[in-house]
């Protein structure tokens, strides 16, 4: 302690312990401020104390823990494969070993000669020297002896170590050692328990402070996971508390009824050149009862890509826009459209010119390249360029009625006159608040419909979208041929090629994904990335396809770049498009056929599927090959559970499962920690959790009657978790 001082939970760590420059830094990334902070930051997992290992007694196989000092230390590149690596050479009294960290030469930056560290690793032999591959290592003030601590120690082969995700700078021993000094001195005690008793005893969950003593310091496995289930409840809890609490602030306010007759609706649906499929009758029957009343809607639309949300999108918008505000009989109710991308706004834009072809509405596209303007003025069916002032002139005085954008259409200087309904595209790309941007444009609130195609378990969309009421399209529209889908192995390669040839010349398209490269720091994974794409399509010119014209599109590019090349794409100008997994998921080439998926192991099973539902566009055969040179019995298997599965969301549900949660694609946004995850499995604590939070916002929606529980909801809020 650096002085003596009054300590609080909310006392910052700065008055307590002698913080570097570099430390301030790490902590103030980590969110770490307070004591309260520092006590609520949580172990990732748990180590089992192990015996140490004497390096001259380790062969090759063996799992070993070496507690020793740095004797040097470098960084490098493999010298084929110019992989970057790390490099530390490890001495202790019997002997020393090289540790390696393959694509992480960073971890090597943060080691120096001399100092004392544990590493534990396999040992792993090349050209008869043995070495420890990627094995952790933690950093320790000495080596240790016996000295006892709350932790336990080496003479205690049987003690928890909590190992906590790090961030340079900070280490875990840093970490465990001032938690330990701010939990002997008792200000754990001094947190507010933010969940009420009567839930506590119910589920028998042990109290904040007790909690805060096991999840740290556990003496036994089960205290251990009996604080973390503890936590994981808390965290389901307030999200579901945050979003039910918002939801009923909502339903308080007033929204436009938009009713539409029978009639009306047949006549606008024949403008569709295919009959409803009866999972979208049903999704727009829910909808449109929905808009109806002035009670605001707040729906979110499940469907697979190719599943025909748009449709469903344009039925709404024609219900809102069909009606007139209660004050003024002439004029019209508007509808705000929001998608992720330029290109997919660009695509629902001319989609939607085609729907309402005719009807004299007024459609607008606002992105960040321009805003575009349908009828008009010279010629009545055409479209006409304006200028963003005219544009939002337009929209302000109702002559736009309906305004498809991406997330232009959400800022400060866009006013609508009636904005009725607000749709969201793709929604878990916009955060919460960007939602809530939307929906608080105009007098009345708009009723929301949000549209999504990933994959994602029930447990998960419980929580984080406990906001909003559930639409499933769990049907396809007939004809679709199920995409054919085989698993690769290397030496299928070459007469796969042949086959993607044949279709090519054919005059079908084709994707190959490159896939996700693993490497901690996403950024670099992204750079990564788009580097495997640019090499693998140039080996694809050079050496199988030099007849065919190739592009590529990764994250790395320009929104102007990769829209030219999705125009060509589209036109067929390029025939194969070579792209990473992140990119454009609903656009629609009907023409591209085929998708060679590279290192299909590396992906979740519900991403595959909705990758490949990206070629199940039309009435074409299509073909989905999933390349692998993996030998592991236990990835063929998930990989072959692809094959025959139809549904992305089952998909989802089995991802969880084997894989867990922080495989599901798109659940980086969702802002839920790890020990929230893991509450994900668990679907008996989720719908716990939902009764919980749903009996208390009945009776009190603003959470007076228990204030450390409104103070935690509201600090959710305000961390921007969802954001
Ligand atoms: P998503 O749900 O991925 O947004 P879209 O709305 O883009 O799907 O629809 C995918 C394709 O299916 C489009 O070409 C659309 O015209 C077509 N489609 C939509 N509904 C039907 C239907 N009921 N019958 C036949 N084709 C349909
Ligand atoms: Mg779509």
């Amino acid at each position: 302690m650096k002085r003596a001082v009054e300590i609080s939970p909310d006392t910052p760590l700065s008055d307590l312990f002698a913080i570097r420059p570099d430390q301030k830094k790490a902590l103030s990334r980590l969110r770490i401020v307070t004591a309260r902070d520092l006590l609520l930051y949580l172990p990732a997992r748990y180590e089992m104390r192990g015996r140490e290992s004497a390096i001259s007694g380790l062969s090759k196989g063996d799992t070993a823990t070496i507690y020793g000092r740095v004797a040097s230390v470098k960084t490098s590149r493999g010298f084929r494969t110019r992989i970057p690596m790390g490099e530390a050479q490890i001495e202790d009294g019997s002997g020393s070993i090289k540790a390696v960290w393959f694509h992480q030469p960073y971890i090597a930056k943060t080691l120096h000669p001399g100092s004392a560290v544990k590493v534990s690793g396999t040992i792993q032999e090349r050209k008869g020297e043995l070495y420890l591959a990627n094995p952790r290592i933690e950093p320790l003030a000495d080596i240790p002896d016996s000295s006892s601590s709350l932790f336990g120690t080496i003479d205690q082969p049987e003690a928890m170590l909590p190992i906590y995700p790090e961030t340079q700078g900070v280490s875990s021993l840093w970490l465990r050692h001032h938690i330990e000094t701010l939990i002997k001195k008792g200000i754990h005690e001094q947190i507010a328990d933010p969940i009420p008793e009567e839930i506590l005893k119910r589920y028998h969950l042990p109290s904040l402070s007790t909690a805060l003593v096991w999840v740290h310091a556990p003496q036994k496995e089960p205290d251990a996971t009996a604080a973390r289930k503890r936590f994981a409840f808390e965290e389901i809890f307030v999200i579901q508390l945050a979003r039910m609490r918002d939801r009923a602030l909502y339903n308080s306010r007033q929204a436009f009824s938009a009713p539409i007759t029978p009639e009306a609706l047949a006549t606008f649906t024949k403008r569709f050149p295919f009959p409803l499929t009866r999972a979208q009758s049903r999704v727009i029957d829910e909808a449109l009862t929905d808009i109806a009343t002035e009670r605001p809607m707040a729906r979110l639309i499940e469907g697979d890509v190719g599943s025909g949300k748009t449709a469903v999108a344009a039925i709404a918008t024609y219900a809102a826009i069909s009606c007139a505000p209660p004050d003024n009989r002439f004029a019209r109710l508007q509808v705000a459209y929001m998608a992720p991308t330029e290109i997919l706004a660009r695509q629902h834009f001319e989609s939607f010119l085609e729907y309402f072809h005719g009807t004299g509405i007024g459609i607008g596209l606002i992105t960040g390249s321009g805003c575009v303007k349908f009828p008009s003025k010279v010629d009545p069916s055409g479209t006409t360029p304006i200028s963003r002032t005219q544009f939002l002139r337009f929209l302000k005085d109702g002559e736009l009625s309906i305004v498809i954008g991406t997330h232009a259409l959400i800022e400060k200087t866009v006013a609508f006159r009636h904005l009725a309904l607000a749709i969201v595209d793709e929604q878990h790309r916009f955060g919460t608040m960007q939602r809530a941007k939307l929906l608080r444009k105009g007098e009345r609130v708009p009723h929301l419909l949000s549209m999504t195609a990933t994959p994602i378990p029930r447990t998960l969309a419980l929580t984080i979208y406990g906001d909003l009421d559930l639409s499933v399209i769990d049907e396809l529209p007939p004809g679709r041929l199920p995409v054919a889908t085989r698993i690769i192995l290397p030496s299928e390669r070459k007469g796969v090629y042949e086959t993607v040839r044949g279709e090519l010349a054919a005059g079908r398209q084709a994707y190959v994904i490159c896939p996700r490269i693993d490497e901690p720091d996403p950024t670099k994974a992204l750079a990564l990335n788009a580097t495997s794409v640019t090499e693998e399509a140039k080996r694809l010119k050079k050496d199988v396809f030099p007849h065919y014209e190739i592009g590529i599109l990764h994250g790395k590019l320009l929104p102007k770049e990769k829209e030219a090349v999705m125009e060509k794409f589209s036109r067929g100008d390029i025939h194969i498009l070579v792209a990473t997994s992140v990119v454009e998921v609903g656009v629609n080439v009907p023409n591209a056929t085929m998708m060679v998926i590279e290192g299909a192991e590396r992906f979740g099973l519900a991403q595959l599927h909705q990758l490949r539902g990206r070629i199940a566009r039309s009435t074409h055969q299509a073909h989905c090959f999933l390349f692998t040179d993996t030998k592991s019995a236990s990835s063929l298997t998930r990989l072959k559970a692809i094959v025959g599965a139809k549904n992305g969301f089952e998909l989802a549900e089995k991802d969880l499962m084997i894989r867990g949660a922080g495989e599901l694609s798109g659940m980086r946004q969702s802002g839920i920690s790890d020990i929230g995850m893991e509450a994900i499995r668990n679907l008996k604590l989720v719908e716990a959790a939902r009764a919980e939070a749903r009996a208390i916002i009945a009776n009190d929606p603003e959470l007076s009657g228990v204030p450390h529980l409104k103070a935690r909801v509201d600090h959710t809020n305000k961390t921007g978790h969802f954001e």
